[in-house]
């Protein structure tokens, strides 16, 4: 029996061919391809400058590093992601403490956050950045959280790695209106890819500037950046302790070939949910619930099993499993990973979040899921519940 995953890539020939281009040429890695994806994938969300990197986590690393992250600040974020939106803090040797989710949107609640802040701010531990994730592809409410960072002082990243494709009020997310820098993962399971690999919005040029930075060792061969006079026209300077986080120009040629079909990789996400919103429609399972100002770019598709079912959510999920529906789980509340109950957290600390995670699963959902397996996940869910 094949088993039906989560999520999986859309590889097309000319994708192949684009990479196989690459291999016969002079750069496979620092040549013109990753400028231009970088340049393609800024014209398309509308923002000023984009920063290529080898993975989403790199892209959140460099961030936090560019916004002046250290010892002694915090980073709050929401304890439904994946790890990589808190650990980027600890990269930096600042501290973490997360924020609970809107139990509607799963998404860090604005008036959690609003809360929060108030307490911080008379105990002095307001937090320096925070990292709001849209989860699924659905954007968090962008302006509340936006207008929050004026009153409280704090910078915003917006982990937008389940969300290229996906528009807020309208306009491309990416477009950083709301944030310092917005964040996009190219993993196999997100909406294009390049393998491994991420990007950096910002409209801030020197953001950007220390970004590039940071991505490349520190190293600078910007004449107006160098600290000392230039010895000669070899001369390179390195002026901030910097990482290898480059993408390769195999990478950027197949970000590029998948770039020219996002919108339609989006578009067939909302069709598949649209199909699954309908079939689904009558079973004891809470769907998932899109806000108006939103157009999500549906990374997952994730139903509740609600705790007084028929069934458990433990055994749908692993009669779903025993049927070859490869579902999963997003995610693990953070705050109970034991690494980071060593800093303190425990059960109970995001009840939201908590509740969150004994219910949802993540169903299949990917541009080439077809219509016909689409309907053997939900007879496969009928059964589950029956
Ligand atoms: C996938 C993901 C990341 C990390 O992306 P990589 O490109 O694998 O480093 C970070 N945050 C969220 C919410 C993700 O889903």
């Amino acid at each position: 029996m094949s088993v039906i995953p989560y999520g999986r890539q859309d590889i097309s020939e000319a994708d192949i061919a684009a990479v196989v281009d690459v291999l016969r040429s002079d750069y496979l890695t620092q040549g013109p391809l990753v400028p231009r994806f970088e340049h393609e994938v800024a014209a398309f969300v509308g923002a000023k400058h984009a920063v290529a990197v080898n993975s989403a986590t790199s892209a959140l690393h460099v961030a936090c590093l560019a916004l002046g992250l250290g010892p002694g600040d915090w980073l709050w974020t929401s304890p439904v992601t994946f790890v990589a939106s808190a650990n980027c803090a600890l990269y930096c040797g600042a501290q973490v403490d997360f924020v609970d989710i809107d139990p509607r949107t799963y998404n860090m609640s604005a008036s959690a956050l609003e809360q929060k802040l108030l307490r911080a701010e008379t105990e002095g531990r307001l937090p320096k950045i925070v990292v709001p994730v849209h989860l699924c592809g659905q954007p968090c409410d962008m302006a509340a959280i936006h207008a929050l960072s004026k009153r409280f002082g704090f910078s915003i990243v917006e982990d937008a790695s389940h969300a290229v494709g996906g528009r807020y009020r309208g306009l491309p997310i990416g477009n950083c209106q709301y944030s310092d820098v917005t964040i996009f993962s190219f993993h196999p399971v997100k909406i294009i890819t390049t393998a491994e690999g991420g990007m950096a919005m910002t409209n801030d040029d020197g953001l950007a500037n220390r970004m590039r930075l940071f991505r490349s060792h520190g190293i600078t061969r910007d004449v107006e950046q160098m600290t000392q006079v230039p010895d000669g026209p070899w001369y390179y300077q390195q002026i901030e302790l910097g990482y290898n986080y480059r993408m390769t120009e195999l990478q950027a040629a197949l970000g590029l070939s998948q770039m020219s079909r996002l919108g339609p990789f989006v578009e067939r996400r909302h069709h598949l949910a649209r199909r699954y919103d309908e079939k689904l429609a009558a079973l004891p399972l809470i769907l998932p619930w899109q806000h108006p100002d939103s157009y999500s770019g549906l990374h997952l598709y994730v139903v509740r099993v609600p705790g007084d079912a028929t069934r458990s959510h433990r055994e749908v999920f692993a009669s779903l499993r025993e049927q070859g529906i490869g579902v999963n789980l997003h995610y693990i509340p953070v705050h109970t990973q034991p690494y980071y109950r060593n800093f303190g957290f425990k059960d109970g600390d995001f009840p939201e979040a908590e509740a969150y995670y004994a219910e949802a699963i993540s169903l299949p959902m990917y541009a080439t899921l077809s219509e016909e397996q689409q309907d053997t996940v939900v007879a496969a869910l009928v059964k589950a519940l029956g």
